[in-house]
């Protein structure tokens, strides 16, 4: 595959310093190698390095950025704290950054920090539950005491099976963050309690759901 032509050096300084050195999402404020270009349009897509296609953001934030144009307004005005960030950023300074893409790999993963699971909402750029946080318990329950099978509670709850999946284990709802491999306790509320969450993990392995 042909390599895709970098931005300019010029031109990547000339949009740091427009945006002060500042992560436009969650408004990390570091040194250049901390922080990437974004192209809102993807030079796949055909954007170019038009400043107005061009956005400052720390390496955590640009890796989850949306691919597409149209959802990007959305993922930055989604604001988040970058202090949250801060304990991925110690840990993934010490890996290489070629290392660093190839492990994280652009996927979902990153929802869980820099994006709203179902049942939190971010305001003031913090994880808070929303009025129908709830119904996380009552999913994580249902699963449990129900002889209903995965399609049905998805069906139920108006999810796809993936992403009743992605809910059933992910730890944001133990109050707990996740980047790359690794987990740390977060600084928002818990929507259920880990006996809850290990009960289901067990019986997601038992199903075959989930690798033991
Ligand atoms: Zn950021």
């Amino acid at each position: 595959m042909p390599k895709r032509p970098s931005t300019p050096q010029k031109t990547k300084s000339k949009i740091f310093n427009r945006d002060n050195f500042t992560c436009q999402k969650c408004g990390y404020k570091g040194m250049s190698d901390e922080l990437e270009i974004h192209h809102i349009k993807m030079r796949l897509d055909g954007g170019d390095d038009n400043h107005n296609n061009l956005v400052t953001l720390c390496f955590i934030c640009h890796y989850f950025s949306p691919d597409e144009e149209k959802d990007f307004e959305g993922y930055l005005n989604e604001k988040i704290d970058g202090v949250i960030l801060d304990t991925f950023r110690k840990s993934a300074k010490s890996i290489s950054k070629r290392t660093k893409k190839g492990m994280i790999g652009k996927s979902e993963k990153g929802n869980h920090v820099t994006r709203a699971p179902w049942g939190y909402k971010l305001e003031n750029k913090k994880l808070i539950p929303t009025e129908h946080s709830y119904q996380v318990q009552e999913v994580f329950q249902d699963f449990l005491n129900q002889k209903v099978s995965l399609t049905k509670l998805a069906k139920k709850y108006g999810f796809s099976v993936n992403g009743l999946k992605k809910i059933l284990t992910n730890q944001t709802y133990l109050g707990k963050i996740k980047f790359d491999k690794q987990t740390h306790q977060g600084s928002h509320q818990a929507l259920i309690s880990s006996t809850l969450f290990n009960h289901v993990q067990n019986k997601l392995e038992k199903l075959g759901i989930k690798k033991g």
